[in-house]
């Protein structure tokens, strides 16, 4: 249900390692996605269910955190849906920031 992913910047080498959904006992309430702090423009996994009404956090299955995304494969949790490529780099403010997934959780 849940997916672990890590990024990769192309232009910078920034990465990191985050989750996108919840477990099969937890999903209904706990939706972990990638988002930047748009107060402190850092990375952030966050509960989507808790955030997502706030103006604090831009998530990565935003348009304005999306760039073009060269290879066209997408990784949706629900309704969510996140680019492989192109994605906004905290580290570098290009959109080269690219996702992929490592393990499937259920
Ligand atoms: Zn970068």
């Amino acid at each position: 249900m849940g997916n672990i992913l890590v990024s990769l910047c192309r232009s910078c080498g920034f990465k990191n390692e985050f989750r996108i959904g919840g477990g099969r006992f937890n999903y209904q309430t706990y939706c972990p996605v990638p988002a930047i702090n748009k107060e402190s423009l850092e990375f952030e996994q966050i509960n989507y269910y808790e955030h997502k009404n706030s103006d604090k956090y831009l998530f990565y299955s935003d348009a304005a955190l999306k760039g073009e995304n060269k290879n066209d494969r997408t990784i949706n949790n629900f309704d969510l849906y996140f680019n492989e490529e192109g994605n906004y780099c905290p580290n570098c403010k290009n959109k080269t920031l690219a996702f992929r997934v490592t393990k499937y959780l259920d």
